[in-house]
């Protein structure tokens, strides 16, 4: 799965790796995975593997499917946060990786789709951050699996609240009309790219807003879903 070789310190049990992806192999295996992921929302739950979930059987999101490379629990969390908010480019490689990797393996029996849109920042806080943590996971994974990114369609309009906190009702109104497109879709196909899917509010708004303006299947991935959102449902 990796390339150059270079020897640096892993950054979570600091051996001595061969690899340039900031963590060691064997720390890469261990990275917390969603076990038996629901075949639409991807969380994991009990039924039989590639199934729906209870809360997908009875109201199914927008999008198609998520995808998810991790799970949202340590160390992953904590090397997300430090990706995001610290701006540690080391870990823009491992994340584009395990993305590419994923998707590959999903996508081998599927239609890949057209295009890699990111979940935009408003302008604010994308001044504020200094740089779109979506952007450049599809940005990066566009190199690897040579689907173009769509650029300048889709605008986040509303400066939301942090999503952080809230319950699933306050998220979905929170995120509501918080998005429109500068053009029209031309694409029928779109991966949706985000960091992290907690309730899944802001991708199933945006998958509403595309499927409403000519897409007719959005598919979602991320970094790093949470493995449930009982505290949401
Ligand atoms: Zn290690
Ligand atoms: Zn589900």
């Amino acid at each position: 799965m990796f390339f150059d070789l270079i020897a640096c310190d892993c950054l979570l049990c600091g051996a001595n790796t061969t690899n340039k992806l900031a963590l060691c192999e064997g720390c890469v295996k261990a990275l917390p995975r969603i076990i038996n992921p629901c075949a639409c929302c991807g969380l994991q739950h009990s039924g039989p593997p590639d199934s729906l979930c209870g809360g997908c059987l009875v109201k199914p999101p927008k999008f198609n499917q998520c995808i998810s490379a991790l799970s949202y629990e340590f160390p992953a969390k904590q090397l997300i946060s430090r990706y995001k908010y610290q701006q540690q480019w080391l870990y823009g490689n491992l994340f584009a990786q395990l993305l590419h990797h994923r998707l590959t393996s999903h996508y081998l029996d599927k239609q890949t789709p057209e295009v890699l849109l990111a979940v935009p920042l408003h302008p604010s806080k994308l001044r504020q951050r200094g740089f779109n943590q979506a952007f450049e996971l599809a940005r990066r994974l566009s190199a690897l699996s040579h689907i173009p990114i769509l650029k300048g369609c889709l605008k986040r309009t509303t400066n939301t609240a942090q999503q952080q906190g809230l319950s699933l009702k306050q998220r979905r109104s929170n995120i509501r009309n918080a998005f429109s497109l500068a053009k029209p879709v031309i694409h029928h196909h779109i991966l949706l790219i985000d960091d992290v899917v907690t309730s899944g509010s802001t991708c199933n708004e945006i998958s509403k807003l595309l499927l409403k303006h000519g897409a007719n299947q959005v598919d979602v991935c991320c970094l790093a879903r949470t493995p449930d959102n009982t505290i949401f449902r």
